[in-house]
């Protein structure tokens, strides 16, 4: 009888290699995942619940900001970091991106929690996945190749880049109509889930979380459809620094800190130094996000 388990494990192992999936299991921070081609699969239960995240959105190379934030979160118990793009600034400074994203992630993955990542429009494809396969941390999970995480509570799928031309570096993550697709597809489970994105979705509050200097909302009107068609109920993201540091629901409600809601678009702000809309100055914002099974909540953490 086992002999005949062990020989059907290797039909079965021999027609997933046929069919090319990759498969594989890895261990972090004690819990096991399997990886199947673009799905990441929590196969340790734990029993918790709820999971807390720590945010850290537009790094922009920013380490001393970036230790303070690990610290805090680690302190507080995390099970994981999400970093929502613009780890390294490519526009504004003259620092090598190698440096900066190569430095940012040995801070994060150092407690040996999970990391979630995707690029914004600052990263270069070039830089992104050199770092990456140079630094070979099992811990940092690069959400360009999972798409999708789905974890004890929640799922979090990914949309890595950004879809503007003008705002994203020569060679970087520029994303197209496709994508759009893809993410309902990706959505296609049912559980609460958290898209890990860039790209805010459009809000029409008058202090909504994507009003950038100007006074415009520059999220993006079908991602905010996709999410309420595809019941995407949790939003990570920033890239509009100025309107960071809070949350609103699906219907444009602003929603307090350390309050449970059922949808939640959270704009943590960015890691590194920045200006509120009304111009008054912020030395590094991030969030902790707390999910359970029906319901989100955030606090926002900031550099005093
Ligand atoms: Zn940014
Ligand atoms: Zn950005």
């Amino acid at each position: 009888m086992e002999k005949a388990v062990t020989i059907s494990a290797t039909i079965a192992m021999a027609i997933l290699i046929l069919l090319g999936c990759k498969q594989q299991v890895i261990t972090i921070n004690g819990l096991d995942y399997q990886q199947q081609d673009t799905i990441l699969t929590q196969l340790t239960k734990t029993n918790k619940s709820f999971s807390l995240f720590g945010i850290l959105s537009d790094i922009h190379g920013n380490i001393n900001n970036t230790a303070y934030f690990v610290q805090y979160f680690v302190d507080k118990g995390v099970d994981g970091f999400l970093l929502s793009g613009d780890i390294v600034d490519h526009f504004r400074n003259d620092v090598p991106d190698e440096k900066e994203l190569t430095d940012v992630l040995t801070v994060v993955s150092e407690p040996g929690l999970p990391v979630f990542i995707i690029p914004g429009n600052h990263e270069t494809k070039d830089v992104y996945n050199n770092v990456l396969g140079k630094l070979k941390r099992k811990n940092i999970i690069d959400m360009t190749k999972i798409r999708r995480a789905d974890l004890e509570q929640v799922v979090i799928i990914s949309l890595p880049g950004y879809n503007v031309p003008g705002f994203v570096a020569d060679g970087g993550f520029l994303f197209g109509d496709e994508e759009w697709q893809m993410l309902r597809n990706l959505a296609d489970v049912r559980k609460k889930k958290i898209l890990l994105s860039h790209q805010l979705p459009k809000s029409t509050r008058r202090n909504g979380i994507d009003i950038a200097f100007g006074g415009k909302h520059a999220g993006d009107g079908i991602l905010k459809r996709i999410m309420e068609e595809e019941k995407i109920d949790i939003a990570v993201g920033s890239h509009i620094h100025e309107s960071g540091g809070q949350a609103e629901t699906r219907n444009d409600i602003f929603v307090p800190q350390n309050t449970y809601s059922e949808t939640l678009y959270l704009n943590p702000g960015s890691v590194t130094s920045w200006r509120f809309i009304n111009q008054t100055k912020y030395k590094g914002l991030a969030a902790v996000l707390s999910v359970n099974e029906t319901h989100a909540a955030y606090k926002v953490v900031a550099i005093v």
